[in-house]
């Protein structure tokens, strides 16, 4: 069975389409700048990239295109055969505890949820409209970032600030990247072959998050409300201090939007190196001897820590950390930085063991109290398999 994965963004749209239950990937791309002049596009089939430019007015023209590429290179005949479409939708609420069918009734609550997600709930309608436009016999269905966090305890979830502002504009934490949590977690589970396990899972990409998961279920997170929270992050400035804002805003005759989004755009690595919001630069840096580049990375590495130890406290112990997305998966020197900290948990690195990139391999010594792996998240696939599950 066909069934397409879909990343809507406000100028963008990124696909996958998979052949399910085998999990074969057929053909995966995006389309970018959809509104915007000089629009393209991008089709990688059995590792082959080809690029093209495109007239693409709106998502609508993104999707004709797209199912006129699977026709041409001969992965469909007809638009019939792809079964289901799975969305991402970054803020589904306390509405959502699992991925649902794209009925009318739960496309309104997703724009509803714009108050909360104003820059990414927008586009996941627009995109899901175009799909239902183009294909409208397959089963469509909504996948949500936070659905996963949904187990989390009251007490986890909460925001020590005036109640109401919980009861009247839903103030509370949410958390993020959940499917890559969520899939980076089963797959832990299948390594350590069993399903009653605490892990610390690790998405460490250009945005960030740490969660406590036990027995496949979260009970911790490190994003909030909204995605600026928790870890320094490659723009974003994670957990600060919440007077700044009101502060900065009077120093620098700026909006609370405007200072907001220097919190999400201009801060993080990219605030504190001067240099660049990529960990690779700032590699470069600190191998150029750049002091801020050195200042960046320690306090990246030590606010993942902070949340490591805090969620090994909560989870009252540890079966194993997992490491995933850009960061994550590649940045060798990273990983020991964070590994070495945590050494008085018993966590033993090994160097040899770590020194891989994008694959799933243990990275700690056989003696180590606690395992760490790499473990390459698969989001796409994790949309694709729910949508499976909602089709078949
Ligand atoms: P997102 O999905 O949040 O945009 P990704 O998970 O794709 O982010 O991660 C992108 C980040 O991964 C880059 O900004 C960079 O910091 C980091 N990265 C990618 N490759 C490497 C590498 N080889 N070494 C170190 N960091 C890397």
């Amino acid at each position: 069975m066909k069934i397409l994965s879909v990343n809507a963004g406000s100028s963008s749209l990124k696909f996958t389409l998979f052949e399910m239950p085998e999990e074969k990937e057929l053909i995966s791309g995006v389309f970018e700048k959809i509104g915007l002049k000089d629009s393209f596009y991008s089709v990688k089939i059995s590792g082959e990239k080809t690029k093209k430019e495109a007239n693409l007015p709106s998502h609508n023209e993104a999707f004709e295109i797209l199912m006129k590429e699977l026709i041409d290179n001969k992965i469909i005949e007809d638009y019939s055969e792809i079964k289901g479409i799975g969305h991402r939708v970054a803020q589904g609420g306390a509405y959502f505890d699992k991925s649902v069918l794209a009925t009318d009734e739960n496309i309104d609550i997703v724009s509803k949820l714009s108050q909360i997600a104003p820059l990414h709930n927008p586009a996941a309608v627009v995109g899901i409209n175009a799909a239902k436009k183009v294909v409208p016999d397959a089963v469509q269905t909504l996948v949500f970032d936070t659905s996963f966090h949904q187990t989390m305890p009251e007490v986890n979830y909460m925001y020590a600030v005036p109640y109401e502002w919980y009861t009247k504009y839903n103030v509370r934490k949410y958390g993020f990247h959940g499917t890559s949590h969520k899939y980076v977690s089963m797959k832990a589970n299948e390594l350590l072959g069993k399903t009653d396990t605490k892990l610390i899972t690790c998405h460490i990409g250009n945005g960030a998050s740490i969660s406590a998961v036990a027995g496949g279920k979260c009970i911790d997170t490190s994003m909030g409300l909204t995605p600026n929270a928790g870890l320094m992050m490659g723009t974003r400035c994670g957990d600060i201090d919440a007077s700044i804002v009101s502060y900065i805003s009077e120093c620098e005759n700026l909006s609370a939007t405007e200072v907001n989004n220097k919190l999400n755009k201009e801060s993080g690595l990219l605030g504190i190196s001067g240099v660049s919001s990529d960990s690779r630069d700032v590699e470069d840096g600190i191998k150029n001897g750049d002091e801020r580049c050195i200042l960046a990375q320690s306090m990246y590495v030590k606010k993942i820590v902070d949340y490591i130890a805090s969620y090994y406290v909560e989870l009252g112990g540890c079966d194993a950390i997992i490491f995933t997305a850009g960061v994550g998966e590649n940045s060798i020197s990273t990983r020991a930085q964070i590994l070495e900290k945590l050494s008085c948990l018993g966590v033993k690195l090994d160097n040899e063991r770590n020194n891989v990139r994008g694959k799933v391999q243990l990275i700690t010594a056989d003696n180590s109290k606690i395992p760490a792996y790499v473990i390459p998240t698969n989001e796409e696939l994790m949309i694709a398999t729910d949508t499976y599950n909602l089709t078949k």
